[in-house]
């Protein structure tokens, strides 16, 4: 018998104050014959999980009483990385010591333990079958555990809706956060420029050439996206190609900043709202540059599309494994018991400020 912990909550607010952590029992010599039991190796806290919580985020978990409890609660956390550790008697393409991801969102990944069914899970590659394979490197923890999220937004944006070349570019704000640093290397790897606009600091030439060793193009700051003097400079580097296609995770002045960079018929993608104002897009721009603004959801855009979600992840797990992409790097804490679960993960969402917080067991 195992005994597993989940974090729940059951009704919506801060995370500091409404979640909890259930205690169940899992019978691993009782499974039915599609079912697989696995340990949790590390699931990170990503700004949706919070709005999750808070309610305020459209895909939500539903309620459950599948845990044992009485009252339905809902798991916590969209994104992890298990290792299977018992399979039932129908299981055939995944076995014990195997490495896997939740196939759909709302799996409830903030818990040590998971019960499911082989096609809840993805099968990815732990590190002995990638040596096996003959790969120059095996996933580590953190990549396989922030796999599903932050990579495939980067990479799906980049190429599902317009077709960059050598000498175009990409404009994005937020170019340090960790999609923004995905989509850099996205560009490198795919051979086009990037334009990235980040928020002053008092170390900005550090995180500048950071980003630069992760094959950043050009870095600029908040006030340099907004100074029309500044403008001039980038027509300058970008004179040989365009800028076709703006990320904009951030809103307010700064949107509209990058979508004013946009070459003709650009289109910008919104995929986050980092400082809560609206995007607003001058009519000019609309009327005389006819750009295009939409908004980019990967939960949405791969829920329906699973052939996609298999070929973005192979694309960018072979990258790992090839040694041209790096990850974004998390902030680790362990739960070994200590505390209640459910303390480890409020403690890492207050942490989330200081940058990406990852759980490990
Ligand atoms: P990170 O936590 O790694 O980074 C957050 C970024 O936001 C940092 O670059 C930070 O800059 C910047 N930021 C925060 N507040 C402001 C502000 N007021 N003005 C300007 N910049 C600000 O985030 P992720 O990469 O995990 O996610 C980034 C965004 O993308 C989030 O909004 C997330 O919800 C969204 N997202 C959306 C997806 C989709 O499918 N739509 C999928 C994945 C992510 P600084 O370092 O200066 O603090």
């Amino acid at each position: 018998m195992i005994t597993a912990q989940a974090v729940v909550y059951s009704q919506h607010g801060e995370p500091k104050d409404v979640l909890t952590t259930h205690t169940y029992e899992i019978d691993e010599t009782k499974l039915e014959s599609n079912q697989i039991v696995a340990k949790t190796l590390a699931s990170p806290v990503n700004p949706s999980d919070i709005n999750q919580i808070q309610g305020v985020y459209p895909s939500k978990p539903e309620k459950t009483t599948d845990l044992g409890t009485t009252e339905p609660l809902a798991p916590c956390g969209n994104e992890g990385l298990f290792q299977v550790l018992h399979v039932g008697s129908g299981v055939s393409d995944l076995q014990p010591g195997d490495w896997c991801v939740p196939r759909n969102v709302n799996f409830g990944t903030w818990r040590t333990h998971a019960l499911g069914t082989a096609e809840d899970f993805f099968k990815i590659p732990n590190p002995e079958q990638s040596k096996a394979n003959g790969k120059r490197n095996g996933l580590s923890i953190n990549q396989g555990a922030t796999l599903c999220v932050n990579p495939p937004t980067a990479l799906l944006m980049l190429t599902h809706y317009v077709k960059l070349g050598p000498n175009d570019w990409f404009i994005q704000n937020g170019g340090n956060s960790a999609v923004g640093k995905y989509a850099i290397q996205v560009a490198r790897i795919l051979g086009f420029n990037s334009l990235s606009v980040i928020r002053d600091r008092p170390d900005l030439d550090k995180l500048k050439d950071q980003l630069t060793l992760l094959g950043a193009t050009k870095v600029i700051t908040e006030e340099e996206n907004l100074s029309k003097e500044f403008g001039a400079t980038i027509k300058d580097w970008t004179k040989d190609g365009e800028i076709k296609l703006a990320l904009n995770c951030v809103g307010g002045k700064n949107a509209t900043g990058i979508a004013r960079k946009l070459a003709k018929n650009g289109i910008m993608l919104t995929y986050g709202g980092m400082s809560f104002q609206p995007v607003i897009i001058p009519t000019s721009l609309h009327i005389f540059k006819n750009i295009t603004s939409a908004g980019f959801w990967v939960t949405e855009l791969l829920s329906s599309n699973f052939d996609l979600k298999q070929k973005s992840f192979n694309q960018i797990i072979e990258w790992y494994e090839d040694g041209q992409l790096v990850d974004s790097p998390s902030i680790e804490s362990s739960f070994d018991g200590s505390k209640p679960l459910h303390e480890v993960y409020q403690e890492a969402v207050l942490n989330s400020k200081n940058g990406k917080q990852l759980v490990v067991y």
